[in-house]
């Protein structure tokens, strides 16, 4: 299986959300944040997608790519910078390196927030990288669901209903 930006950000953020999206258990309302993602996406940033492309390598889809440039740039609609973000683009910093782009960097770019972080090749991403991967795929492969990690985040995630609602 592929190791994809998402389940390196679910790594970051809780293996239980790894597992499930994983293992292919999605919430309804899971399409609607990827889709509101992508309209902010594709609205504040239509002026810039010119120079960028679209490009899959590896089942690893990255929206903006300037490959003059070898940037990958990343737009979250989040109004909070999370370290899962920026886990997502090293891992796909690495995957491209992997594939034969020397040394490719980052914009990380946050529209609600006004602010946007630069992220330069790190040859520490190589380890980082195949470690992420390996761990990712130990979790997916687990016979049973990790456990609830009772955090404020999973108010705002998609798998709350199905993590907290207890049956009658
Ligand atoms: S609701 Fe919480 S425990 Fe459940 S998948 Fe989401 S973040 Fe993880």
């Amino acid at each position: 299986m592929n190791i994809t930006g998402t389940h390196i950000a679910y790594l970051h953020t809780c293996h239980r959300k790894l597992w499930l999206f994983a293992n292919g258990i999605q919430m309804e309302h899971n399409s609607e944040i990827v889709a509101e993602g992508k309209l902010i996406a594709e609205t504040t940033y239509l002026d810039r997608a010119r120079k960028y492309t679209e490009l899959a390598v590896d089942g690893v889809k990255i929206d903006f790519y300037d490959a003059k440039n070898k940037v990958v740039h990343e737009v979250k609609k989040s109004d909070k910078v999370e370290q899962a973000h920026k886990a997502q683009v090293m891992y796909y910093l690495y995957v491209l390196h992997k594939n034969g782009i020397h040394e490719p960097t980052a914009i990380l770019e946050y529209p609600r927030l006004k602010q946007r972080d630069l992220i330069d090749w790190d040859d520490d991403f190589i380890s980082q990288g195949k470690e992420w991967e390996k761990k990712a795929l130990s979790i997916i492969q687990l016979e049973n669901c990790p456990e609830l990690i009772q955090k404020s985040i999973c108010k705002k995630c998609s798998y709350y209903e199905l993590c907290y609602v207890v049956e009658p």
